[in-house]
Parts: structure tokens; sequence; C-alpha cells
């Protein structure tokens, strides 16, 4: 079941798509990340020229691409996508960046993620729009210097921390985007049910928000399954008792955690007796690496109140043990 994980599919993109905000103003939550990035955009906008290259830090799900979009829109310059992973070589990225429009946006998904070479040819096309081909190989080796047009970089990254210094340092600004609250996430199913034609009613719309871990993303994707439910048994209309009897048949608990978050519980509570444990070890028993535990997992069940990290590694809280059905250690002591 890929209901709440961060898979996509065709049905998925198609919906996505239909619900991207289309501008700062319909994007919702984040106050801090859209009143810096409008400032960012204006004053560029201002000088009549693209704007600063940017970096957005943060989870799956959270807005990120939606946001690129966003900037390019209100630059109105065209937009170009590609992603860290894709850049295996430094050739890569000089095809791409040498057919950059002026005062295009280039979005590099999981930034962090881009081959060495390439990453340092970023740096100098970030900072002086320019890059250094080279052809051939060995002593006969040649560099050519290539101008580039002025371009925004928009980087995305699940981390800030994960990037090196030197390219984090020549993005002008950085985003950090954190897990929403269940009063915005109502109201991005709020407007998603209304683009959508669904009869969201408030305590429906509360019942699914509580439990999309936080993420847009996932509170649409459930939004849908909802409906289908609805449609079905309740002539469509999604009141809150709705929306908790299909959310218990797609196996979404009643905090909305998903395969991954409850893995790691149960082998925290389980194999390691309520830790603390080392993430490393922690994500081998789950068999993910420890990057995703810790961005994509963690930051939810740290906000749930269900794990903490301390210096000497993870332990989960009593509320972790209760949520799965388990006595902590001790308790029959009490
Ligand atoms: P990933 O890095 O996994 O691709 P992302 O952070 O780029 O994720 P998006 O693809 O931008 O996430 O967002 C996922 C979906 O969530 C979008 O289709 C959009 O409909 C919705 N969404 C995200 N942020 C918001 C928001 N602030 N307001 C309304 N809808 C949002």
């Amino acid at each position: 079941l890929r209901l709440v994980d961060g898979a996509s599919d065709e049905e998925e993109r198609a919906a996505e798509l239909a619900l991207r905000p289309k501008s700062l103003d319909e994007f919702i939550g984040q106050e801090r990340v859209r009143d810096q990035l409008g400032l960012v955009l204006d004053a560029a906008k201002g000088r009549g020229r693209p704007a600063d290259h940017i970096l957005l830090s943060g989870g799956p799900g959270l807005g990120k691409t939606t946001l690129a979009m966003i900037v390019a829109a209100e630059m109105e310059a065209p937009l170009r996508i590609s992603s860290g992973p894709a850049i295996t070589h430094a050739g890569d990225l000089a095809a791409v960046l040498s057919s950059l429009a002026e005062g295009e946006v280039l979005f590099l998904d999981e930034v962090h993620r881009m081959a060495r070479p390439a990453e340092e040819m970023l740096y100098m096309a970030m900072e002086d729009f320019r890059v250094d081909v080279v052809v051939g190989k060995g002593p006969g080796a040649t560099a050519i210097p290539l101008d580039l047009p002025h371009f925004t970089l928009i980087g995305a990254t699940t981390r800030a921390g994960l990037l090196p210094a030197p390219l984090r340092d020549r993005f002008g600004f950085t985003a950090h985007m954190d897990l929403y609250e269940p009063a915005e996430l109502e109201r991005v199913l709020a407007r998603s049910a209304r683009l959508l034609g669904i009869d969201l009613r408030k305590d429906g719309g509360r019942e699914v928000a509580l439990r999309s871990r936080g993420t847009p993303r996932i509170a649409n994707r459930l939004l849908r399954r909802v409906r289908d439910f609805a449609e079905v048994r309740a002539k469509g209309v999604v009141t809150g008792p709705v929306a908790a009897a299909a959310l218990e048949i797609y196996e979404v608990d009643a905090l909305g955690l998903d395969r991954l978050d409850r893995a790691v519980l149960t082998a925290l509570v389980k194999l390691f007796g309520g830790g603390p444990v080392g993430l490393s070890t922690l994500a081998v028993a789950v068999g993910e690496e420890a990057e995703t535990v810790e961005v994509v997992a963690e930051p939810f069940l740290v906000r749930a109140g269900l794990l903490a990290r301390t210096p000497r590694g993870r332990i989960a809280t009593p509320a972790a043990w209760a949520h799965l059905g388990l006595a902590p250690p001790g308790a029959d002591r009490v």
C-alpha cells in the first residue's frame, strides 16, 4: 500500500497538476517562507533582473516544486526542471545550463545528490554565469570558457545541512519548509475539495488533515480516497465519521502514520526496547537509508510526540508504546 508513501503514479501526477497553487497568494501556509520569497521576487522585479538563487529545504510533498513553479510564473520566466541524480556528469549540467534562456528558472530537485564534478561546475555557474567546458582528456585537455545567460537556480533538498558549504553559500536565499499545521492542511483540503467538486464538510476536512502527516501531498491523496468511499457509501458527502471510516479501510491510522513511520516505531520498541538507539542502527533494522529515516519519518514522529532525538540516540516516548498497543517497560511496576 503506497497511500501515504512518497510514491507517485499517473493519476497522482494529473491530480497534483490540477491542484497546484499557481501564485504565492494561492499558496497556503508557510507564512514566513511566503513573505520572504515575496520580497525576494518583488525586489528582483523592481530591478528588472532575474531573482537570486533560492534554496528550498524540506521533506517530500511540502510544496518545493510548487514554489519553483510559482517563482517562474511570478517572474514571468520559463521554468526548466531537472534533478541532482539525473546529472551524472559535468557535461550533463553544461548542456542544461547552456540551453537556458535569459532569466529562465532552473529547478534542481535533490540538488544535494549531484555528481561532484557537476557540483563544482555549478559553483562557478551560479556565481559568474560562466562554465569551463573541458574538451579532450589527459595532457591535451583544454578548458573552453562558456558564458551563460543569467538564470535563477532553485535548488531543492530535503535538508540544507546535506549540502556542502560552498554550494549552500551561493544561494542568496534559503527557505526552510516545515510540516504544515492541521489547520493549514484543512485549508489545503478545502481548496482542493472546491476544485475537485467534493462535498467536504468541516469535520471531514479536520479528520483528513489530522491524518496527513503535516504534508499537503498526502492530504490531497487521502482526500481522493475518501471521496471514492463517500461516493459509494455516503452519497458523496464527506463528514468526519465518513472520512474516519474511509481511512480505516485504507489502513491509515488515527495519527496518519505510514508504513515507514510504523516500521521505525515498531523496530525502536520491539527490537531495541524503546531505545536509545543510533540512527544508522535503526535505519538498518527497517531496511532504509539513514537519510530517509531522518528526513522522511523522523520529523513527523517527533512532531507527533512519538519519538525523541537524544544525544544518546533515538527513544520511543510512552505515547509510541501506547500507539502500538504496548505497555512501556516498567509500566507494570508503577
Ligand atoms: P517532492 O520533493 O517530493 O517532489 P515537493 O515538496 O516538491 O515534493 P510538491 O510537488 O510541490 O511537493 O507538492 C505536492 C502537492 O501538494 C502539490 O500538487 C500541491 O497540490 C500540494 N501543495 C503543496 N504545497 C501546497 C500549499 N502550500 N498549498 C496548497 N497545496 C499545496
